[in-house]
């Protein structure tokens, strides 16, 4: 017996551990305990690590003690009233508490403001654009005529002809990076990983899943790259073709990576434009840069090999998804046909996200480039209000040129950082301004800020931080610096 046989090998992989399965085997059979017991002290693993970091990082509470437990439906399978009425409850009071959440909210940069209704429609489809988007698989229920439509969009964007890109929308920004850098390393497969010390975390977790050589490269405080620490490393390294992360738009910051003079180290290093690979991670800004005068072009027409945008950042969109572009040429490097898709393997996913494509798509015939523009131009305005106000109640602050991202002292109350949902990294926290952070809610947010942090120092035993390593002593407004 085929069945018997298969159990067989794999108890002998097991060291015998699995019995082996008799002639009356009866697989209609119910299993008599249907539930698991439940695991009390699970997850040993990494434990004295996360002490040791948790004694520098302050990590948010344990969602063990606030969890929705399942619980099992009657044993006479019936769906009871009582059962469907407590759901009813737990739904109300979640969607209670994601408006009074989505209200204090500045530390991310996601637009919370958008307005899907009309695609409430597609909820009852399971949309799935597994395989490649330009080539239709054999499951139809998909969207890739959206998705296309919306990779054509910034194509156009990023300045790359239709059939000279290749394209897909991920699952995050995270993910456009990781397929960025992968195709860096499936064009240059023994080539060392370059990426600024303020990159985002993506981009390292992908230096340890490909196991590449990665350098880290020195950051001004502004948190641009430093191309003098760069092109001392490239110099270092010159028998080893070049993978670079340029940053549109860091984290914490908002800096901007100088790509022109990326390039011009490169080229200065003696990297031919054969042995080095840049990808952009436009995460943050890669769909506010085009919109601003004076920012650096992000463009296919300089020598870079790929760009990503996360979709729910400044788009805005209920679930997190991402769009990244790269040139043909390199895609052939890393894809594979399948057959049992009928279409060809060249994501980092295998099931895609197929209603993420149609809010894409949706948001942008909505504003258009015109109004992205506008709203780029409000963030930007808004943002400096922010700094502007921070600055005259005395509290540190910095905001990049091209950024609307401020940089200011953290509050030292934890109890508030959680509250406004604010990201801290050591003595700074920030607020990213994007398209729903209002004047009124910067007020709302100021005025609870300037009245709390009076209490704080109130008795002169505690001084706000000092942040001048962090952001320069021109922005510190600490006992010292100011
Ligand atoms: C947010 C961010 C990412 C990751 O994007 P996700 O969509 O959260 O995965 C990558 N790079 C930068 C610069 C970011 O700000």
């Amino acid at each position: 017996m085929v069945g018997s046989a298969l159990f067989e090998a794999m108890s002998g992989d097991l060291g015998g551990k699995v019995e082996i399965l008799s002639e009356d085997f009866d697989p209609t059979a119910v299993v008599v305990e249907p539930v698991p017991p439940v695991v009390e002290n699970g997850g040993e693993m990494g434990r004295e690590e996360e002490e040791k970091r948790s004694k520098e990082i302050v990590l948010g509470r344990n969602v063990h003690t606030t969890c929705l437990a399942v619980t099992e439906p009657d044993a006479n399978d019936e769906f009871t009233g009582d059962k469907e009425a407590y759901m009813a409850s737990v739904l109300a009071r979640y969607r209670k508490t994601l408006m009074e959440r989505t209200k204090h909210h500045l530390g991310y940069p996601y637009n919370l403001d958008f307005d899907y209704g009309a695609l409430s429609q597609l909820q009852h489809f399971s949309i799935n654009n597994l395989g490649d988007p330009f080539i239709e698989s054999n499951y139809g229920v998909h969207s890739r005529q959206f998705e296309v439509g919306v990779l054509d969009w910034f194509a156009r964007l990023w300045e790359i002809e239709k059939d000279e890109y290749w394209g897909y929308i991920t699952n995050c920004g995270t993910e456009g990076n990781l397929h960025g850098i992968l195709v860096g390393r499936e064009v240059l497969p023994d080539g060392i990983l370059y990426a600024s010390q303020e990159t985002h975390y993506s981009v390292f977790k992908a230096a340890r899943m490909y196991r590449m050589e990665c350098v880290k490269v020195a950051t001004s405080l502004s948190g641009e790259i430093d191309c003098a620490d760069f092109k001392a490393k490239l110099l270092a390294n010159k028998d080893k073709p070049a993978i670079i992360n340029v940053n549109i738009g860091t984290t914490v910051k908002g800096a901007v990576d100088d790509l022109d003079l990326v390039i011009e180290t490169l080229e200065e290093c003696g990297f031919t434009h054969d042995r080095f690979y840049i990808h952009c991670d436009g995460a943050l800004f890669g769909l506010m840069m085009p919109f601003v005068k004076r920012a650096p072009k992000v463009t296919f027409k300089k020598p870079i090999g790929s760009v990503s945008v996360s979709g729910h950042k400044f788009v805005g969109c209920p679930m997190p998804c991402g769009v990244q572009i790269t040139r043909m040429e390199h895609i052939n490097a890393l894809s594979r046909n399948v057959e049992y898709l009928a279409s060809r393997d060249a994501t980092i996913m295998g099931s895609r996200n197929g209603h993420a494509p149609i809010f894409l798509w949706y948001t942008l015939n909505r504003k258009g480039y015109k109004g992205f523009q506008k709203e780029v131009q409000k963030c930007l305005r808004n943002a400096h209000y922010l700094k502007d106000r921070l600055r005259d109640a005395g509290i540190s602050a910095m905001l990049n040129e091209l950024s609307s991202t401020v940089v200011f002292e953290r509050p030292v109350d934890d109890e508030f950082v959680r509250r406004w949902q604010l990201a801290c990294q050591g003595n700074i926290a920030h607020v990213v301004v994007m398209p729903n952070v209002t004047i009124e809610k910067l007020d709302y947010f100021l005025d609870e800020l300037i009245e709390k942090r009076n209490t704080w120092f109130l008795d002169k035993k505690v001084q706000p931080p000092c942040v001048a390593a962090d952001i320069g002593s021109e922005n510190c407004l600490c006992d010292l610096h100011k």
